[in-house]
């Protein structure tokens, strides 16, 4: 059979930022507002410093404001409350990000909660989700947003198109199928107590695939010509066992991306797909917070 084409995830990233950074410079020119985001970080988890120092290269290359507020994993949970209240009342910032994980002696959910939720550029506060649900405007978690945009680019309208989500989390399934329902498709959410997941994901129109289980969804769980998102991000072992040995890894989806790119009409690779429209996608929330926060519709 023919290959799927693939989804080029990077290159529109890409262009999203260039977008979102010329807007960001016009509102600035306009009226006086430059697009500010904090970044907070707790300890020292080595991933968790990569994510943030590329956050914080990436706003300040659109031209927005970055400030990387690093604390020690010492840090209280009262400590952290009182910073957050500072950046909410802080009015150059206009998004806010505590990245995860916290520390285990940290409620995250408590902290998430007292960010102001129209600085939640991670879109994960419980007024964000409700709003989400509900169909109003508000800040929409940035790796389904990613995901959901790209599919439109793709394919366009994406009216009655049957979407199956696998995985349920807060942060990306269950707002990846609201997005999905707002843009009325007919959406089955998928999970680990799913009954026969390989039939049901063969009935799927759209695949988007966030289980975090490396390379799950099979070939011939995929329906021919299906679109497909693979939102996972897996370290596994390098291929050559020399490499293997001494430690070496490679990045994995989700997908079996050899088997389903055989199948799909469309298919993320990873690296390279969902990845980079997820930090996209958090420079567009920033710099719709900043003009929502002066009363300006930002532009799309
Ligand atoms: P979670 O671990 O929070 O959620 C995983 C979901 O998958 C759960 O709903 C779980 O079901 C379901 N699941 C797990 N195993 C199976 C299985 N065997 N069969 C069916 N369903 C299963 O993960 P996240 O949502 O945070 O992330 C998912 C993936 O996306 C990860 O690989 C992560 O690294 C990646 N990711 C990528 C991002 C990006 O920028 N590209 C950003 C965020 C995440 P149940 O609820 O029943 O336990």
């Amino acid at each position: 059979g023919t290959q799927a084409s693939l989804i080029d995830g990077k290159g529109f990233a890409a262009g999203l930022v260039q977008r979102v950074a010329a807007a960001a410079e016009r509102l600035q020119q306009a009226h006086g507002v430059q697009p500010g985001l904090a970044v907070v970080i707790v300890g020292d988890d080595p991933a968790s410093r990569i994510y943030v120092r590329n956050k914080g290269e990436r706003t300040r290359e659109a031209g927005m404001r970055s400030d990387t507020h690093t604390l020690p994993d010492t840090t209280t949970q009262a400590e952290l409350l009182s910073l957050i209240a500072a950046l909410n009342a802080d009015a150059a910032i206009h998004g806010i990000l505590v990245q995860l994980p916290l520390p285990a002696h940290i409620n995250a959910t408590a902290v998430l909660d007292a960010i102001d939720p129209d600085k939640d550029v991670d879109g994960f506060h419980v007024v964000n989700a409700g709003r989400l649900a509900v169909g109003l405007p508000g800040l929409v978690p940035c790796t389904p947003l990613g995901c959901s945009l790209l599919l439109k680019a793709e394919l366009g309208d994406l009216s009655g198109l049957h979407a199956v989500v696998l995985g349920r989390s807060n942060i990306v399934g269950k707002p990846m199928a609201q997005l999905l329902l707002a843009e009325n498709c007919t959406v089955t959410i998928a999970h680990s107590r799913t009954a026969d997941l390989p039939s049901l994901c063969r009935s799927a129109d759209i695949l988007v695939a966030a289980v975090g289980r490396p390379e799950m969804v099979r070939g011939d769980w995929i329906k021919p010509g299906a679109t497909v998102i693979d939102v996972g991000i897996n370290r596994v072992p390098s291929r050559d066992p020399l490499k293997a040995a001494a430690g070496g890894t490679r990045v994995v989806g989700d997908v079996a991306f050899d088997e389903a790119v055989a199948v799909a009409g469309r298919i993320t690779p990873v690296p390279g797909g969902v990845g980079p429209m997820t930090i996209a996608c958090l420079l567009a929330n920033t710099y719709a917070a900043a003009c929502r926060s002066i009363g300006v519709a930002p532009e799309p």
